[in-house]
């Protein structure tokens, strides 16, 4: 899970739930599904699971030696790698890439700008205080600017038809409808791309928006992970934005302005990862050809400074031992348990990488399906930033996606309660890799290791260099995992697929994905 400042720009957050619906939820129990009664749950494979195996992979995982599994990087494809073999195994089919567990996806890494100068007259404005490099190649130039309005169209309001190659351009940060960060940046990228193709040399926008300046400046020095863009031969135009709160460079709007702009600019290499995909086969000849998508992301935030929080240099290593390496057990183990005693659909075991660089991994599957979505009845994500109850797991999205049976009954037959809807005025729904199905109209909760405040106990290891295997409850970690494992079952057998709830904000999306 991503921290909260940079949702706007990359990310996902966390929550707060009420007892009452705890109590509500534990009142309404549904009665078993029918199948689960048929089969007594001591002879189901999840409830021989073995506690062993789990912290051997957890303990692999999250281990010093994989520098923090950051996307793109060394012990992220070692991750990635030890996870398609334990696909292969375990006798999970090959879902990937030419008959591989891989789908390779070329990130673009690009490197934070290492110089930077805007100078006007007597003035010099300087790189992190006064300027952020977005994206571009080196320059050093002096000339007249340009004022494009925003920058947005190449009419009267912005460009009026004007030849600017080789001009450096002066824009009005944001757009004339953007209301937050998102848009924001949304704006700014179509604006880059505008000035790409009109030839321009370099784009400056004078930013004065609702984020913090130091946010950005932060954001914005670090290097960033991007799905690769579909011209990776295009150099895009050197993108600066200036820090103009208060309207202090206004005159850079007006004709006749003369500046010299000098800048390393953003270095762009790949950054090679994957997604790891595997098929269990259904047992049922009609419902096998639905599939029943198990996620959870493997990447974390990688080591020292990349992690983006405070860290000790005796130990800079971000293990993320609950993020995710706890949600890659549970998806090996159901996978385990459902291979030993396959349900009537079939099962789509999907590893994402790329998540906490903006849940790129699931994004990529989503616009890159390996299994036709109309085909998909629900992706059960699991991904947590920790636990500060173990008695209870936590699932975003329970009421609005209808597995709620399966789930509490899952959960229930390995001693859990469930915690639904924490905090609904957070959205995160929306901010974990779920979210990516869910957009295309696929069903699709979260199911997250308990906990039901955000407080100091979820702090202490939330990106956290010390989130490390050693202060993982392993007793906890087994129930959850084969609890996760029973209710993947459970929705992979029940008699109908599941729906959104009706006036879902992607109710309609799931319409048109199935027809109904
Ligand atoms: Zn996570």
């Amino acid at each position: 899970m991503k921290t909260p400042i940079l949702l706007a720009i990359t990310a996902s957050l966390l929550i707060t739930t009420s007892v009452s619906a705890q109590r509500r939820s534990a009142q309404k129990a549904a009665p078993r599904p029918k199948a689960a009664i048929e089969t007594p749950l001591t002879q189901l494979p999840e409830y021989s699971l073995s506690r062993a195996d789990m912290e051997a992979h957890l303990r692999f995982l999250a281990s010093d030696e994989l520098m923090g599994r950051r996307t793109g990087d060394a012990g992220n494809r070692v991750a990635a790698r030890y996870i398609a073999e334990e696909f292969r195994r375990l006798g999970l089919k090959p879902a990937g890439d030419s008959n591989s567990y891989f789908q390779p996806i070329n990130f673009e890494r690009v490197k934070a700008a290492e110089s930077a100068t805007l100078s006007m007259g007597s003035e010099m404005l300087q790189l992190g205080k006064d300027l952020v490099v977005m994206a571009g190649g080196p320059l050093n130039q002096t000339g007249e600017v340009v004022y494009v309005g925003y920058g947005l169209t190449d009419g009267e309001d912005g460009y009026k038809g004007r030849d600017v190659k080789g001009k450096i351009l002066i824009a009005q940060g944001g757009s004339p409808d953007a209301k937050g960060p998102r848009e924001v940046f949304q704006a700014s990228n179509a604006k880059r791309k505008l000035a790409t193709e009109k030839g321009a040399a370099a784009l400056i926008e004078l930013y004065a928006e609702s984020i913090p300046w130091g946010f950005i400046n932060q954001y914005f020095s670090r290097e960033q992970i991007a799905l690769p863009t579909t011209d990776t031969n295009t150099q895009p135009v050197t993108h600066l934005w200036v820090n103009n709160t208060g309207n202090k460079y206004k005159q850079l709007k007006e004709p006749g302005q003369t500046i010299t702009l000098r800048t390393s600019g953003r270095l762009r290499s790949v950054a090679p990862s994957a997604n790891i995909a595997g098929i269990i086969e259904g047992t049922d000849p009609t419902l096998k050809n639905e599939y029943v998508v198990l996620s959870a992301h493997y990447d974390h935030i990688g080591v020292g400074k990349q992690g983006g929080s405070p860290y000790q240099p005796s130990d800079s290593i971000f293990n993320g031992a609950r993020d995710n390496a706890f949600g890659i057990v549970s998806i090996l183990s159901a996978a385990k348990a459902l291979v030993q005693k396959p349900p009537k659909r079939s099962v789509l075991v999907l590893a994402f990488t790329g998540e906490e660089v903006g849940l790129l991994g699931s994004k990529y599957y989503a616009d890159h399906p390996l299994v036709p979505l109309k085909q998909t009845i629900i992706d059960l994500d699991t991904d947590g930033a920790g636990y500060n109850d173990t008695t209870i797991i936590s699932v975003i999205g329970l009421e609005r996606t209808g597995a709620r049976a399966e789930i509490e009954a899952g959960a229930k037959a390995f001693g859990l309660g469930v915690f639904a809807e924490p905090a609904p005025e957070q959205g995160l729904f929306d901010r974990s890799d779920n979210v990516s199905f869910a957009a295309k109209g696929v069903p699709a909760p979260d199911i997250s290791p308990g906990f039901k405040d955000f407080d100091a106990a979820i702090q202490k290891y939330y990106h956290q260099a010390i989130d490390n295997p050693d202060s993982i409850d392993f007793g906890y970690l087994e129930r959850f995992a084969k609890a996760y494992a029973n209710i993947a079952r459970g929705v992979a057998n029940r008699a109908t697929r599941p729906q959104w709830a009706a006036g879902d904000k992607y109710e309609a999306a799931g319409k048109a994905l199935y027809g109904n």
